[in-house]
């Protein structure tokens, strides 16, 4: 399988050339904009490109307020910070995700929670979370939910869209009302990925986007909280801009904010790939349905979006037999100069969180050792 493969992404990218998992494209107007913030000076903080940006993000996803910063996980420790998460507090997430959701965590002095994730989306899976809280917690007289051994509050869930593919909202957010938890969404990887229609990220209180160099669309570097609530959104620029309080000349700050904003330079980048995010969607969803193909009927399954929902297939993913299968593909598909990596260790192998506590992981366990991205770079056909 694995030289069948190298030869199908080969003539499907048209090189023989070494393929990496997913590559920036550059064909639209990034130069003419970034060149325009160079001649103008306004690279940094101040420039037309954040807000327009925003406001592209805005009419995109139909979020209230969206706010540009700095990269992805700055994102979403901004989203955590403004959900009200407090030093001790309990976050659960899901034990399969890039470190980055973890991290804003913890730097918010919370600590991680693992529950598994679910078959059909590869995040965090609804009634696991619901048999953790059955199991773990109990709501006290003020109608939070606290830890039944450590009284510790449960705060907020963290969902995060695996590979742009959509968690079950629903089922998650009618759980989070009964446990009285926040919603914040790790939209990171879901730009272009929608739940029954609506643009994932739109659901919990406050989401993160990400603009890394691998991601849909990129600024190099950056990233967006999406706020559910215009106010709210406001506020979060004020914090993300060390909140500073408008003055002519006096330095005041009204409290201890961040300084997050993504700079004009990298925002001009943004402003241009919003315009092709379409093309890129449509080429990426035809590169998806190629692979559906050619996995037909193999030992290897082509994991595509749940039946709700309509994923931007950010990263492709298969599913191999075994886990020796996998090596042997991994190895050979490199060593041939086409890219393809394992899924994430699950979190709590990680040295800092090895001792956080977790429910059963049976489906994260599985595909943690199964689970192989191939390319997915959006494929140029012309088009
Ligand atoms: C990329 C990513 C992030 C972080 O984004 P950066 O812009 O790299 O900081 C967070 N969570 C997930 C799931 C990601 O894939």
């Amino acid at each position: 399988m694995h030289n069948k493969l190298v030869k199908f992404v080969q003539d499907t990218y048209q090189t023989k050339e070494f393929i990496p998992l997913h590559a920036p494209t550059f064909a639209g107007n990034e130069k003419e904009y970034v060149n325009n913030t160079i001649e103008s000076t306004f690279v940094s903080s101040v420039g037309k490109y954040v807000d327009q940006f925003e406001q592209q993000i805005e009419a995109f996803t139909g979020t209230a307020k969206a706010i540009a910063t700095v990269n992805g996980t700055a994102a979403l420790h901004t989203a955590l910070y403004m959900a009200g998460v407090k030093s001790g507090d309990l976050v659960i997430t899901q034990a399969l995700t890039f470190v980055a959701t973890c991290n804003a965590l913890y730097h918010m002095g919370a600590e991680p929670v693992f529950v598994d994730v679910s078959k059909i989306s590869l995040g965090l899976c609804p009634k696991a979370l619901e048999c953790y809280l059955e199991d773990n917690a109990f709501i006290n007289n003020d109608g939070f939910s606290q830890h039944n051994v450590t009284q510790q509050v449960f705060r907020a869930v963290v969902p995060m869209h695996t590979f742009g593919h959509p968690v079950e909202l629903e089922e998650l957010m009618a759980v989070c009302v009964k446990w009285n938890l926040k919603l914040v969404e790790d939209a990171a990887e879901s730009l272009g990925s929608f739940y029954k229609g609506q643009h994932t990220g739109t659901f919990g209180s406050f989401s993160a986007v990400s603009f890394n160099g691998n991601k849909v669309i990129t600024t190099g570097g950056g990233g967006m909280v999406l706020c559910k609530n215009y106010e709210e959104g406001m506020h979060t620029k004020h914090v993300t801009t060390t909140a500073k309080v408008p003055h002519p000349y006096e330095f005041f700050h009204d409290e201890a904010g961040f300084n997050y904003r993504l700079p004009n330079l990298n925002a001009a980048l943004g402003c241009a790939q919003m315009e092709v995010l379409p093309k890129f969607i449509q080429q990426k969803r035809a590169l998806a349905q190629q692979y559906n193909n050619f996995f037909a009927d193999s030992e290897f399954t082509f994991i595509t979006e749940p039946d709700y929902a309509k994923s931007n297939y950010w990263l492709n993913a298969i599913i191999c037999p075994n886990s020796e299968t996998r090596e042997t593909f991994i190895k050979e598909t490199n060593a041939q100069g086409v890219m393809t990596r394992p899924i994430w260790k699950l979190m709590h192998r990680l040295p800092m969180f090895q001792n956080a506590k977790r429910g059963a992981l049976p489906i994260s366990e599985w595909l943690e050792s199964t689970l192989v991205n191939i390319p997915s770079s959006p494929v140029n056909n012309g088009q």
